[in-house]
């Protein structure tokens, strides 16, 4: 199948991450060219879904939203089981957060690459970055170069995976949000574990996401909206 190597479809979830990749799609496809595609897979924070809704629409891409709610059904982790409360500290076993749903940015960029693979759409952009993170092994750079050859193989396929915060710090990302015109968009995003609006400030993806707006000098939209001091 010969994908066009002009057209992109963005994993949305919602977050900050995935909210300036799709910004950096647009930037670099052209909007026309660009669509997104979110995941129900039973998160516990359902209003992520909202998030993203809203953050497709500011951008002004056409977004899908596919169910797949295997990951809730098998539990074991903090996102998708109720049972689990969000640790701050390593599980002890894995070495890795509890927050880490095995397999899942796998899961995400295959379905996105069958739902690409009819459209013709040449291109996968996910939010993912190994620097300054959680250490979620399906967020290292081998891993999506593997997947993406693995993908090619297995579609007869050119498709391509971009993560174009894979080498950033959270200081840079937010400095790329601003260069693309994303600020306004990411307050509409959802970052917290506890899923808190406002966010709680106190969970390690709070920490980490008020860390990037501190170091980059600029304030979260998102802490502006609820009138959160900074
Ligand atoms: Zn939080």
């Amino acid at each position: 199948m010969q994908a066009d190597p002009g057209k992109a479809l963005v994993v949305l979830s919602g977050g900050q991450d995935s909210t300036t990749s799709l910004y950096w799609a647009l930037d670099r496809f052209g909007r026309d060219q660009v669509s997104a595609i979110t995941f129900d897979y039973g998160q516990r924070h359902r209003f992520e879904l909202e998030c993203a809704a809203r953050v497709a629409s500011a951008a002004g891409v056409a977004q899908v939203c596919l169910p797949i709610d295997t990951f809730a059904a098998m539990g074991g982790d903090a996102l998708t089981d109720p049972g689990v409360a969000v640790a701050d500290g390593l599980d002890e076993r894995s070495g890795l957060p509890n927050t880490f749903v095995p397999g899942r940015n796998l899961v995400f960029l295959t379905y996105a690459a069958a739902w690409a693979w009819p459209r013709r759409i040449g291109n996968l952009v996910t939010g993912v970055a190994q620097t300054d993170y959680s250490g979620y092994p399906d967020c290292r750079a081998a891993t999506l170069q593997s997947l993406e050859q693995t993908l090619q193989l297995g579609m007869e396929s050119e498709i391509r995976i971009h993560a174009p915060l894979m080498h950033r710090s959270k200081k840079d990302t937010v400095e790329l949000a601003v260069a693309l015109g994303a600020l306004d968009a990411l307050a509409e995003t959802q970052t917290c574990y506890r899923g808190s609006r406002p966010p709680c400030g106190t969970c390690p993806a709070c920490r980490l996401r008020a860390r990037g707006f501190a170091e980059a000098g600029i304030a979260d939209p998102l802490l502006v909206r609820y009138g959160v001091p900074q």
